[in-house]
């Protein structure tokens, strides 16, 4: 008998039908003999809906007033479900997080789970229930309901199983795993039966949706099992494991991650003395702006050029701080660009093969795509490129890599 964290994300808890063929699915696991805590997302597009009414409200609505109302998408799923589950005779109890209690440090809206009393769901998975969870909300030190950010109820379910040692974490969603990269982009693109937790992190944070990030940092810090699969179509779905000696038996490349909603912002002619960069980017990240590459070029008549990205939401914010400090810093010129996408490969297979930016490069040149900016770490190689050239390198890299489906050989 295991224990088995689920968790059922917009789209699979989208409608009535939906909700209730979750729970014969629930049903199916309890009646195999596991124990299933379910963790569920809001009904898909519950939480934007609810964002949309706060802002008819107020252009910057509190962060607190904020994650009363964004938590309550969740709340209505838990109860649906549970009434699903126990019209199917099937009992089950429900949880928010603040009566699960879990609790988040006071950052509201993007809160960091702290610590989760599983007491009260251990008593009821005894009793033989299923509990069910809302995902993405927790409770701070003083009682404030906190929201764990965007796409957090993955990080709630995986921090579920970490608290309860369960056996495997599985998240539920409308894709049955994670692909080489996006499939409405490259026809060919395969789901990997595989893929490491830092591939995995780097995947994510590159902008494949497929986990919120949080969630695979807190799996592979805490070495979750997590499965990432279809919910209504069977099928093995996607490990997430950490690496072993069979990766070197791997592609080198696991997959292509892309991000079209980059800005880059360029602060020209800055003196090339100590202090400059951080007096750039101090009032950038007081302003709570994540910057995402940094480059200086050589210095050319003591002065040099300062680039970096952030997200394009952030860029006209970025642009007034800079054009304040580059007058500070008698700066020559800022120049600015939110047409651009960042596209990457990934892989661990990098770390024993040389020649993978070559071959990259190569491609993108192949397509006549001019490369904006390089930057690279052990497993991942990024370049941004003109938004307009996104598909098409996305395309070129992944059959320079031999990540196309591959065709089925005829036996003679
Ligand atoms: N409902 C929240 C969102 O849409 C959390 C989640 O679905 O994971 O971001
Ligand atoms: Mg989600």
């Amino acid at each position: 008998m295991a224990l088995i964290v689920q968790k059922y994300g917009g789209t699979s808890v989208g409608t009535v039908e939906r909700i209730q063929a979750v729970a014969d699915k629930v049903k199916r696991f309890r009646e195999q003999g596991d124990d299933v805590v379910v963790v569920v997302s809001a009904m898909s597009g519950e939480t934007n809906r609810l964002i949309g009414l706060a802002k008819e409200m107020q252009d910057q609505p509190a962060p607190r007033e904020m994650d009363v109302l964004v938590s309550t998408g969740e709340q209505v799923t838990i109860a649906l479900l549970c009434m699903a589950l126990n019209e199917r005779s099937c009992p089950a109890r429900s949880y928010t997080g603040t009566q699960v209690r879990i609790l988040t440090d006071d950052a509201h809206t993007k809160a960091r789970i702290q610590d989760i009393d599983d007491e009260n769901i251990r008593a009821d998975l005894k009793a033989g229930r299923v509990v069910v969870v809302a995902g993405f909300q927790g409770v701070d030190d003083n009682g404030n309901i906190t929201t764990l950010g965007r796409g957090g109820s993955d990080t709630t379910a995986v921090a579920l199983a970490a608290a309860l040692k369960a056996d495997e974490c599985q998240i539920y969603t409308d894709v049955d795993g994670v692909y080489t990269t996006d499939p409405r982009v490259v026809e060919g693109a395969r789901r990997l039966d595989e893929i490491t937790f830092e591939e995995m992190l780097e995947m994510a944070s590159l902008g494949s949706k497929v986990l919120q990030i949080r969630a695979v940092e807190f799996a592979g810090k805490y070495d979750v099992p997590l499965r990432v699969l279809h919910s209504f179509q069977e099928g093995p779905g996607t490990l997430i494991t950490i690496e072993d000696e069979n990766t070197v038996e791997r592609p080198v490349i696991s997959g292509i991650a892309f991000n079209r909603d980059e800005a880059k912002l360029t602060v020209l002619g800055v003196p090339d003395i100590p202090g400059v960069a951080s007096k750039i980017l101090g009032p950038v990240s007081d302003a709570n702006i994540e910057v995402d590459m940094i480059l200086q070029n050589i210095a050319e008549d003591n002065t040099t050029d300062f680039t970096f990205t952030v997200h394009r939401n952030d860029y006209d914010r970025a642009l007034s701080i800079l054009e304040r400090v580059s007058s500070e810093l008698k700066a020559r010129e800022v120049q600015g660009d939110n047409k651009i996408a960042k596209v990457s490969i990934v892989g661990v297979g990098m770390r024993s093969h040389a020649g993978v930016a070559t071959k990259m490069f190569g491609a993108l040149a192949g397509e006549g795509i001019n490369i904006q900016l390089i930057s690279t770490s052990e497993i991942k190689i990024s370049v941004v490129i003109a938004e307009k050239y996104l598909e098409l390198a996305v395309r070129s890299l992944h059959s320079a890599f031999e990540l196309d489906e591959a065709e089925v050989v005829q036996e003679s």
